[in-house]
């Protein structure tokens, strides 16, 4: 038993029969961890295309089983987690529609909502519900061992119904992570790829930049990149170590959220420049200031503490 049951409680009665998560990584261990340790569903079956992870998966427990394809996990489940990049959810749920069972809520974890409604709604059967969901929480660590039950605690995960959802799927869908202790919030696909594209997206292909630049000095002082990087490099680039490919697909797939963000930013980061060549301190001044209120904002909401501290009874 991890922590994580002071704080969410185990439920006396299983949410779901049998809950399927599809993709054994950093958040279908995670949630996999949870539902079992939760008592959220009464079977958790997982699935992974890798042999080698699947076994790895046997190895550490996660679940109550290990299928060996996705339509096998899928078959008679109440609940489908799809837990792959955002580029594979289309292809993922055409390849399991076939042994949904009527009733059944298809769920993903995507960090981009638009693209994946668009990709996985032609292939939803008669009679199955989606509704998407994003838990804003993560580490930069993938793959069946990165997982950890506690991984939702005290995190938001929104959900992005689309437009007359059954509303008992949404419910049982928010229990399920209400049950996993994060805090739910319910918008449209559309605000959610904006928003999550200047607080998520947009910090990751800085550091991405940032980290590639250094790397590029590096010939000339690579020994003093590491040696200084305490000096805010190092935190600042933490998340420049997150997994290619869900972050490449991000990208791909919130493009215009993106570069609308990043257009923003550019001209923020040109009026900077500018006051810094021509050694106007009150804009300088002006500008950290108002930020470093922001800044203390996120905190006191407590998105940005360390996992000891972010911890709460229920
Ligand atoms: P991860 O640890 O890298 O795991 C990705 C999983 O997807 C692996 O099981 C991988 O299978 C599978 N996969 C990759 N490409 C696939 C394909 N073409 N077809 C079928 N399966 C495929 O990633 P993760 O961090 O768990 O991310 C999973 C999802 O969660 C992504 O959509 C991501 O946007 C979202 N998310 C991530 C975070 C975060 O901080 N990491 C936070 C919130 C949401 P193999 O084992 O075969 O490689």
């Amino acid at each position: 038993m991890s922590e994580l049951v002071d704080f969410a409680p185990r439920r006396s009665e299983p949410l779901f029969g049998r809950l399927a998560i599809i993709g054994i990584g950093l958040i279908g261990s995670s949630i996999a961890l949870a539902a079992k340790e939760l008592n959220l569903a009464a079977h958790v079956v997982l699935a992974d295309r890798e042999p080698a992870v699947r076994a790895r998966a046997r190895e550490l427990g996660l679940g109550h089983a290990i299928a060996e394809t996705a339509t096998e996990a899928a078959r008679g489940a109440d609940h489908v987690i799809l837990c792959v990049p955002v580029g594979a959810c289309g292809a993922v749920a055409a390849e399991i529609a076939g042994s949904l069972k009527p009733g059944a809520i298809l769920s993903d974890v995507g960090s981009v909502k638009s693209a994946v409604v668009e990709a996985v709604l032609p292939h939803l059967p008669d009679g199955v519900h989606f509704v998407p969901a994003h838990p804003v929480a993560g580490t930069e660590n993938s793959g069946p061992d990165a997982g950890f039950p506690s991984l939702f605690l005290n995190r938001w995960c929104i959900l992005t119904p689309p437009d007359g959802a059954d509303e008992t799927a949404v419910a049982r869908t928010r229990q399920l992570w209400e049950g996993m202790a994060a805090i739910v919030e319910i918008m449209t696909p559309q605000h959610h790829d904006l928003v999550l594209g200047i607080t998520s997206h947009l910090p990751h292909l800085i550091a991405y930049t940032i980290v590639g630049t250094a790397e590029d000095l590096a010939a000339v002082t690579q020994s003093e990149v590491i040696k200084f990087s305490a000096g805010g490099f190092r935190d600042f680039t933490r998340i420049a170590a997150s997994d290619p490919t869900m972050w490449r697909d991000v990208f791909l797939h919130n493009k215009e959220a993106v570069l609308e963000m990043l257009g923003r930013f550019s001209e923020d980061l040109s009026l900077l420049t500018r006051a810094i060549r021509y050694g106007d301190g009150e804009t300088l001044h002006r500008h950290f200031t108002r930020t470093r209120a922001i800044r203390r904002g996120i905190v006191a909401l407590g998105q940005e503490k360390p996992e000891t501290e972010k911890l709460r009874k229920p």
